[in-house]
């Protein structure tokens, strides 16, 4: 199984680079969507978290309500290590699993914070996509109209442009147009093609 983790700040293009990857037929594990599933309902996770939490933060219909839980940690370091000693084996867990399950030649890891959360163990190789900030607000507000406000708080929990670079194996600049991308993404994708082969 040979994984390249594919990561990149807000509105850098990261969606438009794994679709046009998965076209290809790529195999894509979204660690965004993954920490969605295992809060899901009926997922033991989500079982812990209404335990230590309470049911206030259910939803009528028992579903996470996740303003509410995110009011309770967003002062309380001590809660959020609480949350997060929940869920990060559970996300670790769902993610390992539908690694294995992939079977293309190599299999992509999407998520935002590679290696803020410590995903990168996952991947033998990471790919960034890369874009000035000026775009990166100007793609993520065009694309569901988040406020400057939620951009840059999403922005400062994210690593800078600078530290993400210097980390990245693999770079992909997203400066221009999604033919562009997709032309740099045809070399990259050829590349991990030899690279997996040979490991
Ligand atoms: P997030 O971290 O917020 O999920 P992302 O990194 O996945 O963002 P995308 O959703 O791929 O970013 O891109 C943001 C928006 O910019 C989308 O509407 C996408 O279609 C558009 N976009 C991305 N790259 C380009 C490009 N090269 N040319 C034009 N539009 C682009």
């Amino acid at each position: 199984m040979y994984v390249v983790g594919l990561t990149g700040g807000i509105g850098s293009g990261k969606t438009a680079a794994s679709d046009y990857l998965a076209s290809l037929g790529i195999g894509v594990v979204d660690a965004d969507v993954v920490a969605r599933d295992i809060v899901a309902i009926g997922q033991p996770a989500l079982t812990q978290i209404a335990q230590h939490f309470g049911s206030d933060i259910l939803q009528a219909d028992g579903s996470l309500n996740r303003s509410a839980l995110r009011a309770i940690v967003f002062h309380q370091p001590s809660e959020r290590k609480v949350l997060e000693s929940i869920t990060h084996p559970a996300i670790r867990q769902r993610i390992q699993q539908q690694l294995a399950n992939s079977t293309s030649p190599y299999t992509l890891l999407v998520s935002p914070l590679l290696f803020e959360s410590g995903q990168y163990q996952f991947a033998n190789r990471s790919l960034v996509i890369d874009a000035s900030e000026d775009l990166q607000r100007q793609r993520a507000s065009q694309r569901d109209g988040v406020s400057r406000e939620q951009i840059t708080s999403i922005m400062a929990a994210q690593l800078t442009r600078a530290e993400r670079l210097q980390k990245a194996d693999d770079i992909v600049i997203n400066h221009g147009d999604l033919e562009e991308l997709y032309q740099q993404l045809d070399l990259v994708h050829q590349r991990y093609l030899q690279l997996c082969q040979t490991y």
